[in-house]
This record gives C-alpha cells, structure tokens and sequence, in this order.
C-alpha cells in the first residue's frame, strides 16, 4: 500500500525537470539567452542583469530545498514501509520464540493446501506437542523465568533436523510440521522430540523437569489436506492426554467418532446448565460414634435428556475444559445452600471444589459472595478438595484455602491416599479432615494390606487432630471394624445413598425420628 504513496513523488519532480529541459532546449533553439543578454545591455539602467541573478540564486535555492525535501520524505516512507513489514513480522510470529504463531499457520494452511497440486509426492508428519508441568515451573521460576523456558523448548524443537517448520500456538502448545523420508520414521521422530524437551532445563541455577504430551499425524495419509492433518494430530494430542501426561499418541480415525462425541456432550452440557438441568443430590455423613446424622454431602447430578446418568467426574471434567466449571459450581452451590437451609440448624454441607477451580484465586470470594446471596452461615460449610489439585498450583491452593478458613469455612482433603500430597503440605494447610478414599474401604476387611493402611490413615488424623471420614462403607462388617478402630465418619451406600433435594428432606425426618425413638 505505501509503495504506491512512493509513487506521485518520483513522477512529479521527474516531470517538472523534464518540462524544464523541453523549455531550456526551447529557448536555446530560438537564442533566448542572446535576446535577454541584448535586452538587458539595451536596458541597462534597469537593472535587469541583478534581478536575472536573483531568479537564477532562488531557483537553485528552491531546487536544494526541494531534493531536501524529497530525500526527507523518502526517508520517512522507507521508515514507514520498515515499520509496516516489521508490524507484519510480529502479527505471524510470537514474539517471545520467534517462532510463527497461529495466524502465520492459518495462512500457510491456506497456500499449502492450495500448491497442494505442485507438492505431490511429498510426505509430513505433523506433531502437536502440549508441555506437562509448565505451569507449576512458571509459577516456581516466575515469569521472565518461564519466558527462558519456552525459549529454550523451542530452540530444542527446532534444533531437530527432521523439523521442517515449528509453530508456537499458545502458552506452552507447539506444532512441529516435519518432512518424512524413507530413513526415520515419524514415531522415532516424535520420540527423540519428547526426549529432547524432557531433558532437565536449567534456569536461573533452578533444575526443571518438563515433560511433553504429544499427537501425531501424517499428511497426506491421514488427511490429504494440511488443515485435516493440523486437526487431527490435535485430535491424538487430546487422546495422548487423556490416556494420562508425557504420552505420544498416533491419530486413528476413533478418535474423529469420538471427538465428535464429545463436541455432542459439550453442546448437551450447556444446554443443561441453561435449563437448570443439572441438580446436587445429597449423600448423608454419619458420626459413627453416636449413630446420628452429621451432614451431607453435595454431588451433582445431570440426567442427560432424560436419558440416564452422565458421571460426574466425566462432565465436571468437561465442564473445567470448556470453561464453564465456575458458573456451574456457583448454580450448584447456591442451589445447595437454599436446599440445605430447609435443614435443621446442626447439620452441614459439604461441597466439592474441582482442581481447576483451585487454581482461580478469586475462587474463594464467589464461594463466600454465594453463601451470602442464599443466607447460609459459612460455619456450616465444608468444602472437600482433592490432593491432586493442590499438586497443580500449591501456592494458590493455599492461598484459597487460607481465604475460605478464614471466613469460618471447614476444609476436608478429600480421597485421601491416592494423590500425592506430603505431610508437610498435610500441617501446612490445616484441614479440619481427611477422607480415607474408597478404594482401601471397599475390601480392608479382607486385604490385610488395606487394613495396614487405613489403620495408618486413622492414628495419622489421630496424630494431627483431624477428623477421619470413611468414604464408600457398603457392607455392616465395614462398618462395624471402622466403629472398632475408631473412625469419628463414615460415609457409604450401606448408611445413604445420593438422593435428591425431595428424598433429602424424609431421610433426615426418619432419621431424627430414628434418633428420637432411640433415645426416648
Ligand atoms: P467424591 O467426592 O469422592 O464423591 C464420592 C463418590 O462416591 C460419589 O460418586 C458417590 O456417589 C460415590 N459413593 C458414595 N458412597 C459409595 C459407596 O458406598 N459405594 C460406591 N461404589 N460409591 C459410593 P459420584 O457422585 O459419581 O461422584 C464422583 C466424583 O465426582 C466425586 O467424588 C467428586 O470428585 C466429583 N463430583 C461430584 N459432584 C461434584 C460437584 O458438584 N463438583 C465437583 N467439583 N466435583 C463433583
Ligand atoms: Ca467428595
Ligand atoms: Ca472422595
């Protein structure tokens, strides 16, 4: 666009100089010059040879000034012109890397699949790689810190040889497009790739381990145009994932079947959340040592178009990865909270928090503002978190939690033994109890193994001053050892099942009622 501002500006004093040359050479053809210099011997007396002089000193003046003032606009264009492609550079590359970001992938889809034609013959492998644990090392090394990092990441992508062109599509997601021959393979790629970034990083005298989860495509067998490839390398990204961290994973044609799927669910979901479809039951927590009726426990429920249960540790996970885990657990919470003031006075509600809401830091404030907005004491609150979000982000974890305790809030560390929180992070927090998580329930009183363990996790809340909650009792003899050995809660199908807001409010009539002829 600014070239043709250039334009004008070499036309116009290339013109004027021409047209000054066609009257020069006009007025040597008719000797002009002989006829002024006679004119102005005739007519000495006015002068006219000085003010000859005069035009001829201005016109050189008025030429310098005009070349100044070319050469300076010149000058400013080209600036300009520097300026606009430098401003292009930056719009199709990442800043930090130098690597090409998304836009430039967007146009480079574009002309690749339309030279599509021309390249035949030719084969890619495409690797989408999405590091694992960056966020924790952002938040040990700070931010200029974690800048170096994916520095460094990029520079050991790129330093592959069978690495054709490499992408930074966002915070710590990469795309590598790489040219297959005959001699390496695309999964022998992907490996060395995944080795090189898992390689320790030191920075700033800080050791990281950074790992890698990555998916694999190939261009054109899988897809014949760039764009699908792109897609479907994401696709086996998302499965390698799912199917746990650091894991490579090849494209296959399921995971289209299923990606779909799970755009279905997604659609369905927010849907739900819109009808107000999905509902907390309520499962009772029983005090084992006096028989009676603690609290309960909130557990969404979300019947699919009427057509049967979708798990909750399924939709809440997809509710946390589209984004909606926040305005979901806020409904959920203030709808529990109504519910639960129809309760008597004593008892408490419990309310699970996901990991990613752990890692939001403005978590605690909408817990308290939604206790507020529906009346409820915070003292009869409990919010239950699991040990592997405070792996996630430890110092925002304690952050939140430091908030909620504040406010009067109770904090239960929920399934117990199978994350991998330390003792200190255990002292640290100051949960107020621990729950022994199902799966050492569901047979210790078989498994000798089990029972070594939850005795273990019993005389530890013993030691620390927690209270102890038995999660998933089934059966009498569960119950009646977890009585012996001196769990304070117990939780289970044999003592409650989940039951709605309904079916809550008769349990704890009958169970009052039981408590009352009991003590009659
Ligand atoms: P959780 O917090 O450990 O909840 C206990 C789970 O064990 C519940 O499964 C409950 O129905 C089940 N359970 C209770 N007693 C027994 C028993 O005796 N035997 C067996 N086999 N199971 C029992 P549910 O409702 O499917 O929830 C699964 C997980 O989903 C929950 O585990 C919790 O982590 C998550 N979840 C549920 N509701 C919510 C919610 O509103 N917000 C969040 N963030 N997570 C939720
Ligand atoms: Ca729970
Ligand atoms: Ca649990």
């Amino acid at each position: 666009m600014l070239e043709k501002v250039l334009k004008p500006n070499v036309i116009e004093p290339t013109l004027i100089f021409v047209l000054a040359i066609i009257i020069w050479m006009i007025g040597a053809e008719y000797e002009a010059f002989e006829m002024l210099a006679e004119f102005m011997e005739d007519h000495e007396s006015w002068e006219l040879d000085e003010l000859f002089l005069a035009v001829v000193v201005l016109g050189l003046a008025g030429f310098f000034n005009a070349y100044r003032y070319y050469s300076g606009q010149r000058k400013e264009i080209e600036r300009r012109l520097q300026a606009e492609s430098d401003l292009d550079w930056l719009s199709r590359h990442d800043s930090l890397t130098g690597l090409p970001n998304r836009h430039y992938l967007k146009q480079f889809i574009e002309r690749a699949d339309h030279s599509a034609k021309e390249d035949s013959g030719r084969k890619y492998g495409l690797v989408s790689i999405d590091l694992d644990g960056f966020k924790k090392a952002n938040d040990l090394l700070g931010h200029a810190g974690g800048d170096k990092l994916l520095k460094e990441v990029a520079e050991r992508i790129t330093s592959n040889k069978a690495v054709k062109m490499a992408f930074r599509l966002g915070g710590d997601e990469f795309l590598a497009i790489v040219r297959l021959k005959q001699t390496t393979t695309l999964d022998e790629i992907a490996r060395q790739l995944h080795r090189d970034i898992s390689q320790p990083i030191l920075i700033d005298g800080i050791t990281n381990h950074i790992g890698a989860s990555i998916g694999l495509a190939r261009y054109p067998e899988d897809g014949d145009k760039l764009k699908d490839a792109i897609h479907y390398s994401d696709l086996a990204l998302y499965s390698a994932k799912r199917s746990g961290k650091n894991n490579i994973a090849s494209f296959e044609t399921s995971m289209l079947a299923l990606s779909i799927e799970r755009s279905k669910l997604e659609q369905d979901l927010l849907a739900a959340m819109a009808n107000d479809e999905i509902k907390p039951h309520y499962q009772p927590l029983i005090d084992l040592k006096t028989g009676k009726l603690r609290g309960f426990e909130a557990l969404a429920r979300w019947n699919r178009n009427g057509q049967g249960f979708v798990p909750p540790d399924k939709f809440i996970s997809v509710a946390e990865d589209i984004g909606v885990i926040t305005e979901l657990a806020d409904k959920l919470l203030l709808e529990a909270c109504r519910d639960a003031k129809t309760w008597p006075d004593d008892l408490t509600l419990s309310f699970n928090l996901s990991p990613v809401q752990l890692s939001d830091r403005l978590v605690g404030l909408r817990v308290i503002s939604t206790l507020a907005k529906a009346a409820f004491p915070p003292q009869r609150l409990e919010v239950e978190i699991t040990e592997s979000s405070l792996v996630q982000d430890m110092d925002t974890a304690s952050a939140i939690l430091k908030g909620l305790h504040n406010a009067g809030i109770r904090i239960a560390l929920d399934d117990f033994g199978t994350g991998y929180s330390n003792l200190s992070q255990l002292s640290q927090l100051k949960f107020d109890r621990i729950k022994i998580d199902r799966c050492f329930i569901s047979n210790f009183e078989t498994d000798e193994k089990q029972m070594r363990i939850v005795k273990a996790i019993l005389s530890l809340g013993e030691g620390l001053g927690l209270h102890t909650t038995a999660e998933g009792i089934e059966k009498m003899e569960q119950l009646s050892i977890l009585k012996e050995l001196g769990c304070q809660f117990g939780q289970g199908y044999h003592l409650g099942k989940p039951v709605d807001a309904e079916q809550t409010v008769r349990f704890i009539d009958e169970h009052l009622g039981r408590d009352k002829a009991r003590y009659a």
